[in-house]
């Protein structure tokens, strides 16, 4: 486990202070639910945390050096913990759950925290968050349980409102873009991969290695296919399921606004989460159904964790798109 990682991102700097805070005068809340976009760094915050109370030293926490922190860097440390998604898998199980409840409810074996991570807790159904109630309701002393999720999670209420929010906010489009150029060789366009990130640095670095200018290319031949309607709908829907979804429905998002920004003579802004409103009845039939498109993409984006059938959406979307920018 790298949990020194969380100390070279800046915009998660406040959090880390805040914690070690609540830490240091025994007020560290026994469960927290990290609410953040991917690519802001919500793993290996919770890494550290994870180190900050595991770690043995007296001195600066987490110290790198004892038992306890070379244990969590071999990933054997017996009193963490951490669940996420395997392999395939589109939600959590149960099982996992229980494990990992069986284990907060053991003795700890080192004599200090026991500390349970999971990670992408949208995706735990029903049974699973079920499970975490009592633990949640009854935790002891010596424990401490870190869900993370997208800020628009479907986490039941009775577990939401049992643990303390912490969410993480992206760092300005400037920060990100000095932090991505001091952490990376060579020039880059990191303003395209970032916007694609939606404004989250590490989502932007792990786009940059992953090909941008590749799925760039592809998603404006797929455009210009869709709007001369020289392409099957549900074929083209099963190759964006096959590769970056996500990214292309953030990519389509991106390419909507620069054209209706265009077409209204105004500037994109750079965040593309705030929707556009407009009264309809002001807009041309073109731009409308543009807007109408956009809505459409965003939707699909939000139904992504959970658990939705993508090719059925995707292909919707496609359909919409076929309409709105056919000639
Ligand atoms: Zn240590």
């Amino acid at each position: 486990m790298d949990f020194l990682s969380a100390n070279s991102l800046p915009w998660i700097k406040d959090a880390q202070q805040q914690l070690r805070a609540a830490f240091s005068t025994g007020r560290l809340p026994h469960s927290l639910l990290l609410l953040s976009v991917p690519g802001l760094g919500a793993e290996q915050l919770a890494n550290w945390i994870t180190a900050l109370a595991l770690c043995e030293s007296r001195a600066k926490r987490p110290c790198d050096a004892c038992a306890s922190c070379r244990l969590l860097r071999s990933d054997s440390h017996p009193d963490s913990h951490v669940v996420r998604l395997q392999d395939d898998a589109q939600q959590i199980k149960v099982d996992q759950i229980r494990e990992l409840i069986e284990s907060l409810t053991t003795k700890s074996y080192r004599g200090g925290f026991k500390v349970g991570v999971v990670e992408g807790a949208e995706c735990l159904n029903s049974n699973a968050a079920n499970a975490f109630l009592k633990t949640l309701e009854e935790p002891t002393d010596d424990t401490v349980l870190i869900l993370i999720a997208r800020p628009n999670h479907r986490l039941p209420a009775t577990i939401a409102s049992r643990c303390l929010r912490l969410k993480l906010a992206p760092p300005s489009t400037e920060e990100a873009l000095a932090w991505l150029e001091a952490n990376s060789s060579g020039s880059k366009n990191w303003r395209a991969a970032l916007t694609l990130a939606g404004g989250a640095p590490l989502l932007a670095l792990k786009l940059e290695a992953q090909g941008i200018a590749a799925i760039d290319a592809d998603m404006r031949q797929s455009i210009a296919a869709l709007a001369d309607s020289a392409v099957d709908v549900t074929l083209l829907a099963e190759q964006w399921g096959r590769s970056n979804p996500g990214i292309r429905v953030i990519w389509l998002e991106n390419w909507i606004t620069q054209r209706v920004c265009a077409s209204m003579g105004t500037v994109p802004s750079h965040q593309t989460a705030e929707p556009v409103c407009l009264p309809g009845a002001l807009l041309k039939p073109k731009i409308r159904a543009l807007f109408e498109l956009l809505d459409a993409a965003r939707e699909v984006r939000r139904l992504a964790s959970t658990g939705m059938n993508q090719q059925l959406a995707l292909e919707a979307l496609l359909v919409g798109g076929r309409v709105a920018l056919g000639k």
